[in-house]
């Protein structure tokens, strides 16, 4: 079936409010429109730059997706720092990543804390982006398909075929992340098949077919026609390559 190529830039902790306004003009001056009937386009930028960033695109017509890049599973109350869905679903994201392995590693999140937040987007009506990957250990012991399917099998747990259908997973090997390291569109494909046949387990062949599998992990203009060429590769979670506008487009653009 044909998955429709989904590019989403992860800025990560980067750009001051008026640093993403400057980013969101530039994406939104390379822009063209009839790009959105072959590839969804999201920004991921950081809570504060939601709204302007938002502004930008809205100013410009464009449709460019806008994705939070955490979320927390309660609505509202007495949680310091953190943002719920109901925040996010105000300020226009219709996406948020979550299990971000720099959030797994960095911050303790865990295939639970996932999980709950998973469900809470989908309650809310937004559509998570799931992240799963190996660290560079378990890809040298072998064992990286199973660790892999248990990341995926923890982050749906209870959530139902309808949802699950809404959800993107973005398979993102650590070792790949931001170390200029890019896994081989083989590599890369084997995961991303895997995925898509743990899916298939958990939701029967055809849902499997329809949901989107990225792959994330210094993806850039060089590297992502070939990744994206791959069968179950339907797109990417771009981190550093997301921060030029122009690098950016390109990647739009291989994915046309
Ligand atoms: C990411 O943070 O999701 C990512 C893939 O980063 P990079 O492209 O910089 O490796």
């Amino acid at each position: 079936m044909a998955r429709k190529t989904l590019i989403a830039g992860n800025w990560k902790m980067n750009e001051t409010y008026g640093e993403a306004v400057v980013l969101a003009q530039e994406i939104s001056n390379g822009f063209y429109d009839d790009w959105v009937e072959t590839v969804d386009v999201v920004v991921c930028p950081p809570y504060i730059d939601l709204k302007p960033v938002k502004t930008v695109f809205e100013f410009d017509k464009r449709k460019v997706g806008l994705s939070a890049q955490n979320v927390y599973w309660e609505a509202s109350g007495a949680f310091t720092g953190e943002i719920s869905v109901p925040m996010l679903k105000e300020v226009g994201c219709a996406w948020c990543i979550v299990g971000h392995s720099e959030r797994r590693t960095l911050f303790g999140e865990t295939n639970e804390d996932v999980n709950k937040k998973a469900k809470a987007l989908l309650a809310g009506g937004l559509a998570p982006i799931v992240c799963v990957g190996e660290s560079l250990a378990v890809r040298d012991d072998g064992t990286y398909l199973a660790y892999v399917k248990a990341q995926v099998e923890a982050a749906f747990a209870g959530i139902d075929e309808a949802d699950a259908r809404r959800s993107v997973v973005a398979y993102e090997p650590i070792w790949a992340i931001g170390t200029g390291r890019t896994a081989t569109p083989e590599q890369a494909q084997e995961v991303c098949a895997a995925i898509r046949e743990t899916l298939a387990g958990l939701y029967g062949a055809e849902a499997a077919d329809a949901m989107r599998v990225l792959y994330g992990g210094s993806m850039n203009e060089g590297n992502a026609a070939l990744l994206l060429a791959e069968a179950d590769i339907d797109g990417g979670l771009i981190g550093g390559a997301s921060l030029k506008a122009a690098s950016f487009i390109q990647i739009v653009k291989e994915a046309l």
